[in-house]
């Protein structure tokens, strides 16, 4: 759909929206933001710039972000986006995630009352009998994709990491 030296560019479909992912710097965008990015950080030429959103627009851009909802957990990774490892929080009807493991423990602590140490007696006297795994640890690593880089509308979801083919 677009000129070579625009192949950064491309459109994904997410749920029943569109978007344009920019490979380059593995975020999405839409027709309220699309145009200051290729402004900005790809310096593509106004003139350009319409012709590309154009484009997308004529195959379903998204008008804004509110237009596009998350993907739920545990599908397959979208292609563009960059996949990162996450913690999510075990306590189902939770799922917090941060891409901090400090951030999750925190939240573990705040919002769960978890009892971090790895001192837990009850840990250790479980592990001796064998057996059964330890969940101490009331997170677990994930490999996530958030479809907005903007710090204030980063929303993380879990995802399956892409076989190698
Ligand atoms: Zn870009
Ligand atoms: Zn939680």
């Amino acid at each position: 759909m677009v000129a070579p030296e625009e192949a950064f560019l491309s459109v994904l479909q997410v749920g029943v929206a569109k978007v344009a992912v920019c490979s380059q710097h593995g975020g999405c965008y839409t027709q309220d933001n699309i145009d200051r990015h290729l402004a900005e950080q790809h310096k593509v030429k106004r003139k350009k710039r319409a012709q590309l959103i154009a484009e997308l627009h004529s195959k379903g851009l998204a008008v804004s972000k509110e237009n596009v909802q998350q993907p739920p957990d545990g599908n397959g990774a979208l292609r563009g986006l960059a996949i990162l490892t996450g913690y999510q929080c075990r306590v189902p009807s939770c799922g917090a995630i941060s891409t901090n493991r400090g951030e999750i423990k925190k939240h573990c602590r705040a919002i769960h009352k978890w009892k971090s140490g790895p001192r837990g007696r009850n840990a250790k006297k479980r592990s001796s009998q064998g057996g059964e795994q330890l969940t101490e640890e009331p997170y677990e690593e994930v490999k996530v994709q958030t479809l907005w880089t903007e710090k204030k509308y980063i929303s993380y979801f879990v995802v399956r990491e892409p076989r190698g083919d």
